[in-house]
């Protein structure tokens, strides 16, 4: 063997071992708002992150229906709900980091660490600032009152943001209060359900409606958009619970063949250098207490959460759904 066919057998065998990491994301936050921080972790570690969008239930079933042959090291969802369902089906492992444990709040993360929380999305009260003061609103049970008949607006009840909301409504009031509340909603609709948080608030902006419940993020996009868009956010339940939190997050997959470098992975997405820019790109708050805020997201104010373990929108999730059919919320 030549001294060149030598050196080309060393480089074969050697190779591989030297081929930059690679991590696969299933992830149902829209590639645009990750594609970015994907891209920053290989340039930071060269280590490589690709990833395959669809929505969190077609996901699911695909790492089941895909098992030990998947190639997805890490799922993510939008909805703690949907992080709820994918550990339930023992489709992701328990996560061991201090770093994770340090980062991300307790209620914010799974009991057994399979799945963390890394950013905030407040579900709260929105009102049009040219027919509502702020001191007329409350608590999301107050939209009930007769006194917003024909001027709440709200999004469909298929949309799991809402079934989150109620699943800890559910935990919070008892179901009994709970469908009471929501039957009063339904009644004080001045609208058909909208298919989406964004519609929702271009329909208080227009005079539609004067109330709604949306995502926090929906209304940041306008306010970015549109300076002085005439809807503005109301903290819900300041003096009681405090408002409801969903969140974005992500865990280990059982079947992953990277489960170190997955973690590795967790905890640089939550660390303090990362967090800010994860939350801002989307005009959320960053699941890490204490990080930087983006403008339109700090013009809101500081708020009180609402402290429930976000594991409960999935357990109760189903009751959710019925309570929500029962009382006519389409
Ligand atoms: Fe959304």
């Amino acid at each position: 063997m030549s001294r060149n066919a030598v050196l080309l057998l060393i480089a074969c065998l050697v190779a591989p071992s030297l081929q930059a990491a690679e991590l696969v994301v299933y992830t149902e936050r829209k590639e645009p708002l990750v594609k970015p921080i994907f891209d920053r972790y290989e340039r930071e570690t060269g280590t490589r992150v690709r990833l395959l969008s669809d929505a969190a239930p077609v996901l699911i079933e695909r790492i089941a229906a895909e098992g030990a042959n998947t190639r997805a090291d890490l799922f993510m969802a939008v909805d703690a709900g949907n992080l709820w369902q994918a550990a339930e089906r023992g489709l992701l492992d328990p996560t061991k980091s201090p770093a994770l444990d340090a980062a991300i709040p307790a209620r914010l993360r799974d009991p057994q660490g399979r799945w963390f929380a890394l950013s905030l999305r407040a579900r709260t009260l929105v009102y049009s600032t040219a027919r509502v003061k702020p001191a007329e609103l409350s608590t999301y049970e107050a939209l009930a009152d007769a006194k917003w008949k024909g001027r709440l607006c709200l999004r469909s009840s298929k949309k799991v943001y809402n079934q989150s909301l109620v699943a800890t409504m559910i935990e919070r009031l008892g179901a009994e209060r709970t469908e009471k509340v929501v039957r009063g909603w339904v009644a004080n609709l001045a609208t058909a359900p909208f298919a989406d948080d964004t519609l929702l608030a271009n329909a208080i902006a227009a005079g539609q409606c004067d109330v709604g419940l949306v995502n926090t993020y929906y209304l940041g996009r306008l306010q970015h958009d549109t300076p002085g868009f005439p809807v503005q956010v109301f903290w819900a339940d300041q003096a009681g619970a405090g408002a409801h939190v969903n969140v974005s997050g992500a865990g280990v997959v059982a079947a992953s063949r990277n489960k170190a470098e997955a973690r590795k992975f967790l905890e640089w997405l939550a660390s303090d250098a990362v967090q800010a820019e994860f939350a801002a790109v989307n005009f959320e708050t960053p699941a890490r207490p204490g990080v930087k805020l983006d403008p339109v997201v700090a013009a809101w104010g500081p708020f009180r959460a609402d402290p429930v373990n976000v594991s409960v929108a999935g357990k109760r999730q189903a009751e959710a759904v019925r309570l929500m059919d029962r009382a006519g919320w389409r």
